[in-house]
């Protein structure tokens, strides 16, 4: 890493439309904070970027001094990945502009844009895409590393509806990417995360959805949990595309409609979603209400930007966060008896375990059609373990990674790099799956020297 005089950073920053921050600096330190207040990471520089002519120019700079570099979206990601200790952050989060086509149903989409951004912006038009179930998430690191949500089993994954992408590469240059442009390429950004490049603007189709929906959430007490469980894994085949749920093990939270007996106590609830009207979707709700007896539900139409919201009191950023996660072909009893264990004995109360569902639309395409490999995949769990104080650190991470060994032999033996925690990097194959010798030949072509490594890192090779 070159030693970069004033004089030549005072060059640099006059090239740019956007900001360098540098300690020291008053805004620096809350630039290089994250959701996840575990990462505390002293980067160089950061720069704000302002559009992609700042993007080029910093990627310029860390290129010929030889810095480290990272590429910010929402900063999300729970690695930490968006920081670099010492080098230069490619900060996109001022470049959130959505532009939204209404007659061509397409949305063009800035780089650091949130999922919020994008639905507050297609929703104007009754229009949506499918992305994750926290609105703060970045459109850029969900996208890249595959993305999926309450639309995914009907209109399929994030990565399904990119039409085209705009990049700056490793060696400064823009380009398009699209299924007509620099179709490998455009190939490995759907999933094969930030490794080739920033990503300037999406492109994505959109779909008429809402703005009602029919959404919301059902309570079980754990004690019931093995039985609705067993059932709801044996339901899925049936349960149809225009339909999905999700399971969630923790304890209650303090909801309104939930009865004060039961908040703070250890629950299993489905997160249910449907585009369609209440109507049409009545019965399915009602066999999975059927599943067990219900302690407390608030489920109907509501606006469908409100639901894309509803979870985000859970998944503040500011908490410690530390999470280890399984793909799953089918959920066996024991994976089911083993989430129920560890889900009795929480080491704290924003703790959870969540089995996120995918199939439908998400498993038509082949693995090898796009960087995401795991098409096959109906369920993954996510042991998303959260507290508030250092002192918890030990027990609360012991706790996922014991909670994670136990399910592994009845796991499928692959991961959703968008899920991977810091101490993971020997997973990476799993991550990126029968597609990975692929991804490292292109990414051999497009970043030979592996300047785009602050992410699961695929090393080039010819
Ligand atoms: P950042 O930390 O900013 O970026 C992560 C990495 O992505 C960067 O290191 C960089 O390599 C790359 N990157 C980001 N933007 C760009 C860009 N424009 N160009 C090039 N590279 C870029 N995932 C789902 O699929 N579905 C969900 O429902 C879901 N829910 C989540 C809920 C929470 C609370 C959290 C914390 C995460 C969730 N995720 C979900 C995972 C999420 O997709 C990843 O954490 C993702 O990396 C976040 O993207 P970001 O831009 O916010 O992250």
């Amino acid at each position: 890493m070159d030693t970069v005089t004033r004089g030549e950073l005072d060059a640099f920053r006059a090239t740019l439309r956007g900001t360098v921050l540098r300690r020291g600096d008053a805004d620096y330190d809350q630039a290089r904070v994250v959701w996840n207040a575990m990462i505390d990471k002293h980067p160089a520089a950061i720069v704000r970027c302002a559009g992609a002519a700042d993007v080029r120019a910093a990627v310029t700079f860390a290129r010929d001094h030889g810095w480290p570099l990272a590429v910010r979206g929402g900063g999300h990601n729970i690695t930490g990945s968006a920081l670099c200790e010492d080098g230069l952050v490619i900060d996109l989060s001022p470049m959130r502009a959505v532009q939204i086509d209404q007659h061509r149903q397409r949305a063009y989409v800035e780089g650091g844009a949130t999922l919020r951004d994008v639905d507050h912006e297609s929703q104007a038009y009754g229009l949506a895409t499918p992305l994750g179930i926290n609105s703060t998430t970045g459109v850029g690191g969900l996208t890249l590393g595959g993305g999926f949500g309450w639309l995914t089993r009907k209109l399929g994954m994030t990565i399904d509806n990119l039409i085209s992408a705009d990049m700056v590469l490793a060696d400064s240059r823009r380009l398009k990417v699209s299924a007509k442009e620099n179709p490998d390429l455009f190939w490995a950004i759907r999933g094969g995360g930030g490794n080739f490049g920033v990503v300037t603007n999406f492109e994505f189709q959109l779909h008429a959805v809402g703005p009602e929906v029919t959404a919301g959430l059902i309570f079980f007490p754990l004690a019931q949990a093995k039985t609705v469980l067993t059932k709801y894994r044996d339901a899925i085949d049936s349960l149809g595309e225009d339909v999905t749920a999700w399971a969630i093990l923790r304890k209650a939270p303090p909801l309104p409609f939930l009865p004060l007996q039961v908040h703070g106590t250890e629950i299993v609830a489905f997160a249910i979603f449907s585009a369609l009207k209440q109507d049409a979707v009545q019965s399915t709700i009602d066999q999975l209400r059927a599943f067990g007896q219900p302690v407390g539900e608030m489920i109907g139409a509501m606006p469908y930007a409100a639901w894309q919201q509803i979870l985000d009191p859970l998944l503040s950023a500011g908490a410690r966060n530390y999470w280890k996660s399984h793909n799953f072909a089918t959920l066996g009893d024991e994976a089911i008896d083993i989430a129920i264990d560890y889900a009795g004995k929480l080491p704290s109360a924003h703790c959870e375990v969540i089995i996120a569902l995918l199939g439908g639309k998400a498993g038509v395409p082949a693995p090898a059609d796009t960087a995401y490999a795991h098409r096959t995949t109906p369920f993954i769990i996510n042991v998303h373990t959260r507290w508030e104080s250092p002192d918890e650190d030990a027990k609360c991470m012991a706790w996922a990674r014991e909670l994670f060994n136990a399910e592994k032999p009845y796991a499928a033996g692959s991961v959703y790099s968008n899920f991977m925690s810091q101490d993971e990097s020997e997973r990476i194959p799993e991550a990126y799956g029968g597609n990975y010798a692929r991804l490292a030949q292109i990414k051999a072509k497009y970043d030979p020297h592996n300047l785009f490594r602050s992410n699961q890192n695929i090393r080039p090779s010819p």
